[in-house]
């Protein structure tokens, strides 16, 4: 039995059954029939290709039975969760084999024992549910990650690291992350993993181990909803993950039935995996995953308010989003900076905005029908939310426990970057539900943060201010009274002056430690 399913191009993958070259021995009945060959496909590439010694094989092979378990197993978590486990390691902006095989520098660092065991286990078993890797039992297979982003799947691999694998065997494939609808992963996979397990089942309709496999492929297009939500909301590992969604959710409609858009995605097409979220998923993807009980009540309760504020005028956040277009070949922050610029550039603010090199955040809000309002949570890391749906008056609540709120020139960066937020960043069903800090998708918080800069600082009222400012001339106090100008924090002007190119990186950093020192200065009179 061999048959490729998917399109190469895209995703595909193939199993191909052969007799087991040690016949039976060491193995049991069920597992000697899965014996095997598996290839994949990634945007062309096959994942499986490896030398042998200096032979090249294109697929990889071993019995395939504990791997058809390991996905089955798997299933929800592979195509729901995206979040990251622990609160100690901020995972950057990378795939997750990257993250994954990043954590090894963690371990070295010298945190509480305790706290970095619970840290470890988090991670050991986050890596269990999407690294194939994990079920690989004495086989060799690519180190490839599974992991749900957002609206797509995010596919990550490289050279399997701190396995053993013999010197003799090793990948072709250079390592990369690539994001892919659902759809093109979910569908052949789940076609190619049930075809499988029908064969040996029906090879061997005996096995209690088939039978149990058989029966479980057959439940995951049955699987609820609510599952697949409570895996994207990832509100709690293990076992309490299903309850606290649960409980999440009997609030939310507790407080109001109308809400019940909040907890219900937008479209159920195939039970496989959830195309869109809903509100209280999005936004809880996002938090820390230790979130306490009094925060996701506070954060239920907002966003049931919110959802009470039906707008039926236009959507003007959501008609300057569609204006604007994303280069997704540069880099984060310019993405961020041309972005800022093309919103200037589109709208009417271009000429409210020329007269005064202070840029009036709140009014550009304001006049957007924006909501600003304010939570207190118990969570300071989170720094604001932004919130919209169709049919909804778009929010931006500050989070005034979050230190930066309480001057104005941490709350007008606030403000800018939420507003990034909604005209940016609206998943599947025109959605936004974000929590900014440390849990948000670290790629739309760097972009999030360039827009904000550029938006506050635009680049010919810099260039006016600047004057002919060269390279090494900026000193501190010009960085100061530039923050003051434009009512941004320091560190905000340093970084925007070297990226628009007033200051080298060696004059950053020096500039950076000046204001290190003088805040330390600051701090002790
Ligand atoms: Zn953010």
């Amino acid at each position: 039995m061999s048959q490729e399913k998917g399109d190469p191009s895209t995703f595909a993958i193939e199993f191909s059954f052969q007799p087991d070259p040690d016949h039976g021995k060491g193995a049991t009945e069920e597992e000697s029939l899965s014996w095997g060959g598996m290839r994949i496909w990634v945007r062309g590439k096959n994942l499986c290709e490896h030398f042998e010694g200096s032979t090249v094989e294109d697929s990889v092979q071993w019995y395939l039975l504990s791997l058809m378990e390991w996905i089955v197993e798997n299933w929800n978590p592979l195509f729901h969760e995206g979040k990251y486990p622990g609160n100690l390691y901020e995972a950057k902006d990378e795939g997750a084999w990257h993250v994954c095989n990043g954590m090894i520098s963690l371990y070295a660092e010298s945190y509480n024992p305790r706290q970095l065991e619970r840290e470890e286990t988090a991670w050991y078993e986050w890596r269990q549910r999407h690294a194939l890797y994990s079920c690989r039992n004495g086989g060799l297979l690519p180190d490839l990650y599974i992991r749900r982003d957002r609206d797509q799947i995010e596919l990550s691999w490289g050279e399997p690291f701190g396995h053993s694998v013999p010197g003799l065997y090793r990948f072709r494939v250079a390592p990369a992350t690539i994001c892919l609808n659902p759809e093109h992963v979910a569908n052949p996979l789940y076609e190619a993993v049930s075809e499988a397990i029908q064969y040996l089942f029906s090879k061997c309709p005996d096995s209690e181990r088939l039978k149990t496999l058989h029966h479980d492929v057959q439940q995951i297009p049955l699987s609820s909803t609510d599952q697949q939500l409570a895996w994207m909301a990832g509100l709690q590992n293990g076992e309490l993950r299903q309850s606290q969604w649960q409980s999440c959710k009997a609030y939310i409609l507790s407080l109001s039935q109308k809400a019940r858009n909040l907890v219900t995605p937008e479209s159920h097409d195939t039970g496989l995996f959830l195309k869109g979220s809903c509100h209280a998923a999005l936004m809880f993807g996002t938090v820390s995953p230790t979130i306490t009980q009094e925060d996701v009540l506070l954060l239920s309760e907002k966003m049931v308010e919110f959802s009470q504020h039906f707008f039926d005028g236009e959507d003007l956040i959501e008609k300057r989003g569609h204006q604007l277009e994303i280069d997704p070949d540069v880099p984060l922050w310019i993405q961020g900076y041309e972005l800022a610029e093309q919103f200037f550039s589109y709208s009417d603010l271009r000429e409210a905005l020329s007269e005064s090199v202070y840029v009036d955040i709140e009014k550009i809000i304001k006049d957007l029908n924006i909501r600003i309002d304010t939570i207190r949570l118990s969570d300071d890391g989170i720094r604001a939310v932004a919130l919209a749906g169709k049919g909804m008056i778009s929010s931006i609540l500050l989070n005034l426990t979050n230190e930066s709120n309480n001057w104005n020139s941490g709350k007008r960066f606030t403000l800018a970057h939420e507003l990034s937020h909604l005209l940016i960043d609206r998943s599947y069903g025109q959605k936004v539900a974000i929590a900014s800090g440390p849990w948000a998708p670290h790629s739309i918080e760097k972009r999030a943060n360039a827009f904000a800069a550029m938006l506050l600082m635009p680049r010919e009222k810099l260039d006016k201010v600047m004057g002919d400012a060269l390279l090494s001339d900026v000193k501190l106090s010009d960085a100061r009274k530039i923050s003051g100008i434009f009512g941004v924090g320091i560190r905000s002007v340093i970084d925007h002056l070297h990226n628009c190119g007033y200051l080298d990186a060696y004059h950053r950093q020096r500039l950076h430690l000046a204001a290190d020192r003088q805040a330390e200065m600051d701090d002790s009179l």
